[in-house]
């Protein structure tokens, strides 16, 4: 039983409102991109719906930290500068950006008293630029992706909204909102339930998990579900989630790393399921799945800070481990970039033995 009196109680409800809101701001944006693309309506290659739901999103969840926690910094994935350029373009998506915010305002009206509201472009575009902090080692900050995975948010498929709390280069406390992860997972053919999952974690308090869309008011962790890892090592069971995107990760060193773990090529595709996003972090919390791999496909991209931070206290919390590509613990007061490659996460049984089978089919590379 986990009491409400729990340290980052006032973050956590204002996060948790936060990321809702921009859920269910970026869930309609989703249904209706899903809806036009089966009527053919949706024009091919307009990333527009995507664009919009990035910059309403981070300027709800902006305003609703500014509000409440005035002397904290932000690092958030998006600046405004394309919106203000003057263009008919630039004029036509801020018109967009007000009318869907003030849509997802007015369907959360209740998280006003706690969120505010943003009514005026001047205040959208100051609450976008919010986000331009340069992180680091020291002090506060948030850490925001208003939608991580663009591309699964296009296809129709997952994106997750993300936001984590950073001290002194840590993670304290993640929410990330998972508007169209199903309930049930256990291969990329196999997925039923409700969709919709909102997954948070605090640090030394746990992992948690509760339906997305039920209430719009925030529910107290006492009355949310803990999560926890699996402990699995057997390569017979084990399942393995990845990126879609394979311009993200490297899916053929993926598949040297199973085949050294011992998964049999016969089983191995029903073993691994591909999810875009940190939506794959909540799928191992939950214990639907038992590693984690995302094996960099250059030499020379460095992660974001925003598309890892709140996956990764989730992970620590729900009892799981994470590491680059040596098994090093992930640096978030580095700045806006992480400095290691890759990313390794894994219950903490099998963890050391995912690293070892890594370090191997890397050197065999070199
Ligand atoms: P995923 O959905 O797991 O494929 O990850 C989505 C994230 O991958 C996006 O938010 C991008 O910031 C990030 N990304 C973009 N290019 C690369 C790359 N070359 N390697 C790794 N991640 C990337
Ligand atoms: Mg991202």
């Amino acid at each position: 039983m986990v009491s409400s009196e729990h340290p980052y109680a006032k973050e956590l409800r204002i996060a948790s409102l936060a990321v809702k809101r921009a859920s269910v701001l970026t869930k309609s944006l989703s249904d209706t991109l899903v809806e036009t693309s089966k009527t053919g309506t949706q024009i091919k290659d307009d990333k527009s719906p995507v664009t919009v739901g990035d910059y309403a999103s981070q300027a709800l969840i902006n305003h609703a930290i500014k509000i409440n926690f005035p002397g904290d910094h932000i690092v958030g994935e998006e600046d405004s500068s394309t919106l203000k350029d003057g263009s008919e373009e630039a004029n036509a998506l801020s018109k967009r950006i007000l009318d869907i915010l003030s849509e997802a305002q007015q369907r959360t009206s209740r998280s006003t008293e706690d969120l505010g509201e943003l009514k005026f472009l001047n205040e959208v575009y100051e609450s976008i630029d919010l986000g331009n902090y340069e992180g680091g080692s020291k002090g506060r900050f948030w850490a925001l992706d208003p939608i991580d995975g663009t591309k699964g948010f296009l296809r129709g498929d997952q994106f997750a909204v993300c936001l984590a709390l950073i001290e002194d280069g840590k993670v304290v406390l993640g929410v990330i909102g998972c508007p169209n992860l199903p309930e049930f997972i256990s291969s990329n053919e196999n997925q039923s339930g409700k969709k919709g999952g909102l997954f948070s974690a605090v640090k030394g308090v746990g992992a948690f998990y509760t339906p997305l869309f039920e209430t719009e008011d925030f529910t107290p962790l006492k009355d949310q579900q803990i999560i926890k890892m699996t402990s699995e090592t057997s390569p017979a069971t084990l399942k393995v989630v990845e990126g879609v995107e394979k311009g993200h990760s490297s899916h053929s060193t993926q598949s040297q790393i199973k085949d050294k773990l011992g998964f049999s090529t016969t089983t191995v595709a029903k073993q691994t399921i591909n999810l875009d996003s940190q939506v794959k972090y909540c799928v191992l919390a939950k214990g639907q799945a038992d590693i984690y791999l995302r094996l960099p496909v250059s030499d020379t991209y460095r992660e974001k800070i925003w598309d890892h931070a709140a996956g990764n206290i989730l992970l620590y919390e729900s009892g799981g481990q994470v590491g680059d590509i040596n098994g090093e613990p992930l640096d978030f007061g580095k700045g806006r970039l992480l400095h290691s490659k890759g990313v390794i996460a894994a219950n903490k049984a099998v963890f050391p033995k995912v690293i070892e089978a890594v370090k191997s089919v890397l050197s065999d590379s070199n």
